[in-house]
């Protein structure tokens, strides 16, 4: 008898297990043949930063300031940058990360003044030395910087042009007002005369 039940709960089991597999045979794939196939990471994904490109100057906005190397509590970023001649904008001449460092706490996203710090979303890097995880961050963007550099001169130039056009045009305002008001001063001040005379005349009498 004990043979017969132990048969029984074999096959009961083998069941259980061939119903679980069917079910999920069923259900589409969760797996990617990695890396012959790569998926997109989530937004919420955090890697390495890197530098984003901003729409209006069509290039990355790094200034150069050292607000994200100073706020870095593992201090693995080292910044630099200068003023382009005849510029007022200052550009980033050196931004290197050291990765093997990095927390990914985010602070340096946090202070940057121009937002031009993200995160990349990339997944699978590897390396033999701790020095193949530092990242040059302006190396994507070094061969468009010359002509990054003219087109912000250009925004430059036309942005004070624009700014002593709206001064011109308000101290015209202010001083076309000026006069308005000084003739509508002297015009009651000579129909007020009239009036005064009449009241010396009215006193005389
Ligand atoms: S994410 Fe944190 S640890 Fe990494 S570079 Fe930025 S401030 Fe430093
Ligand atoms: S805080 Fe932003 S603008 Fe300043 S150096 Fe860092 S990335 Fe560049």
């Amino acid at each position: 008898m004990a043979f017969v039940k132990d048969i029984l709960d074999g096959t009961k089991t083998l069941l259980t297990g061939m119903k679980v597999t069917l079910n999920n045979f069923r259900k589409p794939s969760i797996t990617s043949k990695y890396p012959i196939e790569k998926i997109e990471m989530s937004e919420a994904f955090r890697n390495v930063i890197v530098l984003i490109e901003k729409d209006d100057i069509q290039s990355h906005d790094c200034i150069g300031c050292k607000a994200c190397e100073r706020v870095c509590p593992s201090f693995c970023i080292d910044v630099d940058g200068e003023r382009p001649e005849g510029m007022r904008r200052m550009r980033a001449t050196e931004f290197k990360v050291d990765f093997a460092l990095c927390s990914d706490c985010g602070l340096c996203l946090d202070v940057c003044p121009t937002d031009t710090l993200g995160y990349s979303k990339i997944h699978d890097e590897t390396g033999y030395n701790r020095s193949d995880f530092v990242y040059d961050l302006l190396d994507p963007w070094r061969d468009a910087e010359g002509p990054t550099v003219e087109r912000l001169r250009k925004l430059e130039e036309e942005q004070a042009a624009a700014k002593k056009a709206r001064t011109v045009k308000k101290a015209a305002a202010k001083k076309a007002a000026a006069k308005k008001a000084e003739t509508e001063t002297s015009k009651e001040t000579t129909e007020e005369t009239p009036t005064n005379k009449n009241d010396a005349e009215n006193n005389d009498a």
